[in-house]
């Protein structure tokens, strides 16, 4: 049947930036017939189109559910300010790019927690698809909300507004979770919960009742359901040349962050930073074979015609069979198919690597040291020194570079002003660097952009207890680096102070949060990650009404001993490995590289295997 709103989107469409982004009907898009035994899943991506059409796990997905014979996956997007405003005054409800159907006609509507900035776009897509926005009033005919990603592994924020949080990698477990359906379709809405509960990886927050102590800790979590579990597992596939990978992609007719092929080669990471929350949750570290690499990039070169292939993954140097896969996949350049890593390790080795791959565009270098100063590095465990730095930048000026991007975070546990200074002082270094370079190939055009973001702490890392800076704090770094980097071959970029005081409340909140983002959402807080929407002020007010003080989330230190609201969730690494971590971190010293020597993190015990050593030391 055709939607009633149609033939008004025709009309309405020219009037909106990119209405590319609405339209779907794009190459290699799956088409179904839709009939009353179809399990509706609407993937919903808490951005605009151009972001969530690059993002890998989306890809993964739609393909992975679309196998499904019985299962139609559809995608749907953040509406752009204009876009909403079109819909919301013309009655059109957020629909998907697929049947054109709106949210609230599918059996689930999954989102992606990529980023705990997104939270606000997720409330108001619920709003705009017609679904309740509180979990309490969605009835028998509503979907499911699910979710997932990073984010899930804090999810108490929103606990009053999602039915279903899939900790983990969701290949498997959404499968299981659609079986269960299928097999139960007709169940009330909680018996079907409590089926759903019983899967490893699955979280249903309304199970569960806090309660807090008067200072606002947590006296104790208690479950509502008969055998609701005490601990969520996270789920993670044990081979990943077994699980199923896109090998059509969809081709969007509008221009989107990454327009290529990617290919995961690995996931986890085993280097240890203890800032890091992507490089614990995804522990154990699992390759992807060559082969099933190579028979990948084939597949999808075929369907789809893209000339890049960007190789995928926390840190793509610290693949074992890099050398492997690089000579295969260049025989590809002949077809004018370029290879690209976009995650480089500071080492001479990634130097080499990006030149040969590199061969003709030389646009820019982007390292990570993260501290301005070795104490600082040593207390991050970020394993690399000032001199593995300056060599390398060297050897990238040398072979013809000419723009480095470096990457710092401010704000660390235990910085001082002189762990910033050293930023100033390393970005100087590296442009002397590059003056005595001597090379036929030297770049004329030399430009060193620094770049801060500001530490906040994140769940299930080494750093979960600490404090971030005050929005003070912050604006104080980031003036003093302005004013020293004057230098016209340096630019400097940083990240606004407000957004990342309101990412650590959210990342380490608790469910009291979520009347936060309520609120704020009502006052027209939304894309709050875009510097010209983002409202700050409007969110301070939210946390007045409220009576919430978000210092009490972002700055306050949490005792070790304290029931955290993350602590339903078990992400595989013990407490006692991130206590110990933490505590090297303060007396300064480091942790080897787990695949030289594994640091018990937990993992290995979790997985109840050997994993991290068996892929050989790097
Ligand atoms: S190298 Fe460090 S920052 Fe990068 S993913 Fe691994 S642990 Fe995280």
């Amino acid at each position: 049947m055709k939607k009633e709103f149609l033939d008004k989107l025709d009309d309405l469409l020219p009037l909106v930036e990119s209405p590319g982004r609405y339209v779907g009907n794009e190459l290699n898009v799956v088409e179904k017939d839709i009939t009353a035994d179809t399990i509706r899943f609407a993937f919903a991506f808490p951005d605009i189109y151009e972001v969530g059409m690059s993002h890998l796990g989306m890809k993964i997905l739609y393909h992975l559910l679309n196998e499904q014979e019985a299962v139609y996956c559809e995608r749907t997007f953040a509406p752009w300010i204009d876009m909403e405003k079109v819909m919301r005054e013309n009655d059109i409800p957020l629909y998907t790019l697929e049947s054109k159907d709106k949210l609230s006609n599918f059996d689930f509507v999954g989102f992606t927690l990529q980023y705990e900035m997104s939270f606000s776009n997720i409330l108001n897509m619920l709003d705009l698809g017609q679904i309740p926005i509180y979990s309490k009033d969605r009835g028998e005919e509503d979907p499911f909300i699910i979710v997932g990603g990073p984010c899930a592994f804090n999810t108490e924020p929103l606990a009053d507004f999602v039915d279903i949080v899939v900790v983990g990698e969701a290949e498997e477990v959404l499968l299981e979770l659609i079986d269960v359906y299928k097999r139960n379709k007709g169940t009330s809405r909680k018996d079907l919960l409590k089926k759903f509960m019983a899967l490893k990886g699955v979280y249903i927050p309304s199970f569960y009742d806090v309660e807090y102590r008067n200072e606002g800790e947590i006296l104790q979590v208690k479950s509502l359901v008969e055998g609701a579990p005490e601990k969520i597992q996270k789920r993670y596939i044990e081979d990943l040349d077994k699980v199923s990978f896109p090998d059509k992609i969809i081709l969007p007719y509008i221009q989107t962050v990454h327009d290529r092929i990617m290919l995961e080669v690995f996931r986890g990471c085993t280097r240890g930073c203890r800032f890091c929350q992507a490089g614990m949750i995804y522990r154990p570290m699992r390759e992807k074979s060559p082969e099933r690499l190579k028979e990948d990039a084939r597949k999808l070169l075929e369907a789809t015609g893209y000339d890049e292939i960007s190789l995928s993954s926390l840190s793509t140097t610290d693949y074992s069979k890099l050398p492997e896969l690089i000579n295969h996949l260049k025989e590809y350049e002949e077809k004018k198919v370029s290879v690209s890593l976009p995650s480089l390790r500071i080492d001479t080795f990634s130097i080499g690597l990006a030149d040969e791959l590199q061969k003709v565009r030389k646009s820019g270098l982007t390292f990570a040291p993260e501290a301005g100063t070795q104490r600082l590095r040593d207390v991050i465990n970020k394993g690399v020194t000032e001199e593995d730095l300056l060599t390398t930048v060297s050897e990238a000026f040398e072979a013809g570079w000419g723009h480095v991007k470096l990457y710092f975070m401010i704000g660390l546990p235990t910085e001082t002003m002189e762990d910033i200074e050293g930023i100033a002082d390393l970005a100087e270094k590296v442009l002397d660097r590059y003056y005595k370079t001597e090379s036929p190939k030297k770049n004329r055009n030399v430009k060193i952009v620094v770049s801060t973001s500001s530490f906040v702490p994140k769940v299930f890392t080494p750093f979960q207890w600490e404090g971030q800076n005050s929005i003070e704090e912050i604006i104080e770094k980031q003036n003093y680096l302005k004013s020293r980097l004057k230098n016209r071959k340096i630019s400097y970029n940083w990240h606004e102070p407000g957004l990342s005081v309101l990412e650590g409340v959210f990342a380490r909140g608790d469910r009291r949060i979520g009347k936060v983002l309520y609120t704020a959402w009502k006052k027209g807080c939304k894309f709050d990650d875009t510097r010209e929407i983002f409202k700050y002020d409007v969110w301070m007010e939210a946390f007045e009404e409220c009576g919430i003080n978000p210092e009490d989330y972002a700055q306050a230190k949490r005792r070790e001993d304290e029931i955290l609201p993350w602590d339903i969730i078990d992400a595989g690494v013990s407490k006692a490995f991130l206590r110990k971590e933490k505590k090297k971190a303060f007396e300064e010293t480091t942790t080897e590289y787990c695949r030289n020597d594994c640091s018990n993190c937990g993992i290995t015990s979790f997985s109840g295997r050997w994993v991290c050593n068996d892929l050989g030391s790097n």
